[in-house]
C-alpha cells in the first residue's frame, strides 16, 4: 500500500521574461527579492534562467525567469497560472502600493479574498503578479533580503499560483490526490474572469494555496505568462509517491530529471497547465556559497566545459546594488 501523497506547498513558479536587464531590476531592485542563481536554461543554454528567491533560497520562495527575448507577449488564460501570488507582512500594503506609485509600477485595487487582503501588480512584461498580507511567525521558515525593501515589509515566499481551467473539476480532482484540501469557494473579485474562486490547501505555510478559477478565455505563450508551477515533494520517495498517485489519475509524468539544484519530474494537468515536481534539495548553496549566490553565472554539468561560448552568446547584465541598507 502506497501512503498517501501530500506537499508542503509551491516550490517554485517559473515565467517568461523579455528583456534580461528590465527583469533583474524589477525583481531585485523594485519587489527586494534576491538573486540566488544566476544560470541558463538548461534546455536552450543560449538563455538566461534567473533565480529570485528569500536570503538563502527556500523551497517555497523561488520565482525563475526564462528571458527570452526573441520571443513575443504572451497571453494570460486557460491552461495557465494566471496569478502568483506573495506573502507580505500585516500592514505592509501601504509601503507596497507607495513603492509602486515611486517606481512607476502598474497596480490595481485591493481586493479581500477568503478573509485576506491583496493588491494586485504587474511587472514591467506584464505578468500578473500579487501581495498577500498575511501574519508571519517568528519562527517562519522563510528568511527575508533586506538589500532594498526593510525587514517589515519584505516578501516571504509564495502565498499562491491561480489556475485558469476550462473544466475545473479534473483539475480539483488532482489537487486533492496531491493532497491539497478543498477549503472553499466564494466569489470571484478583482481583474479575474469566471465567477467562483476554489481554494486548495497544501501543508504550507508557505506556498500553501492553489485557487482554481474557471475560464474559457484563450491563452497564449510568451512575456509575462507563466511557464510552469513546481510543488515540493520534498524527498525522492516523496516524489516518487506522488509520480505515482499522478499516473493513477491518467497522467503522463517524465521520468525524474536533474535540474542540478533538485530533481523534478512533469506533467501537464487535465487542463493543461504544466506542474513539476521538485525535491528540497540539493538547493540553491549546494554549488556556491550562501554569502554569494548570484554572483557568478553557474553552468551545471556539461554544460561548464562550454562557459566561454554560452557567455559570449548571453546579454550583459549588471545585479542591482543598494547604495545603503534601507532604514528597518
Ligand atoms: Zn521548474
Amino acid at each position: 500500500m502506497t501512503a498517501p501523497t501530500s506537499t508542503p506547498g509551491i516550490h517554485h513558479v517559473t515565467c517568461i521574461a523579455g528583456d534580461p536587464q528590465q527583469n533583474l531590476d524589477f525583481w531585485v531592485e523594485t519587489l527586494g527579492l534576491r538573486l540566488v542563481k544566476r544560470s541558463v536554461n538548461q534546455d536552450d543554454p543560449g538563455t538566461y534562467h534567473f533565480f529570485y528567491a528569500d536570503s538563502e533560497g527556500n523551497p517555497g520562495t523561488s520565482m525563475t525567469f526564462f528571458p527570452w527575448e526573441d520571443m513575443s507577449a504572451g497571453k494570460v488564460g486557460s491552461g495557465q497560472v494566471s496569478r502568483t501570488a506573495f506573502r507580505v507582512p500585516e500592514g505592509s500594503l501601504d509601503y507596497w502600493e507607495s513603492r509602486f506609485d515611486d517606481y512607476g509600477v502598474e497596480h490595481h485595487d485591493r481586493v479581500e479574498r477568503f478573509g485576506e487582503t491583496v493588491l494586485p501588480f504587474r511587472d514591467p512584461d506584464g505578468l500578473p503578479v500579487e501581495l498577500v498580507e498575511t501574519e508571519i511567525p517568528d519562527d517562519d521558515p522563510t528568511e527575508p533580503w533586506t538589500e532594498f525593501v526593510p525587514e517589515s515589509n519584505a516578501i516571504r515566499g509564495f502565498h499562491s499560483v491561480t489556475l485558469w481551467v476550462a473544466d475545473p473539476q479534473p483539475t480539483q480532482e488532482l489537487l486533492e490526490t496531491m493532497g491539497l484540501e478543498n477549503v472553499g469557494t466564494e466569489q470571484a473579485q478583482g481583474d479575474t474572469p469566471g465567477d467562483e474562486r476554489t481554494r486548495f490547501a497544501a501543508e504550507g505555510p508557505v506556498g500553501k494555496y492553489v485557487d482554481v478559477l474557471p475560464t474559457i478565455e484563450g491563452g497564449r505563450q510568451g512575456h509575462g505568462t507563466v511557464h510552469h508551477v513546481a510543488f515540493q515533494t520534498p524527498t525522492d520517495d516523496d516524489q516518487e509517491s506522488m509520480r505515482t498517485a499522478v499516473r493513477k489519475e491518467g497522467l503522463n509524468p517524465t521520468a525524474q530529471i536533474n535540474r542540478h539544484w533538485f530533481r523534478s519530474v512533469y506533467f501537464r494537468e487535465h487542463a493543461g497547465v504544466l506542474f513539476e515536481l521538485a525535491t528540497n534539495g540539493p538547493g540553491y548553496d549546494s554549488d556556491e556559497p550562501l554569502a554569494e549566490l548570484g554572483e557568478r553565472l553557474v553552468l551545471p554539468g556539461k554544460f561548464e566545459g562550454r562557459r566561454e561560448q554560452i557567455e559570449s552568446n548571453l546579454t550583459p547584465v549588471e545585479i542591482p546594488r543598494a547604495e545603503s541598507t534601507p532604514e528597518q
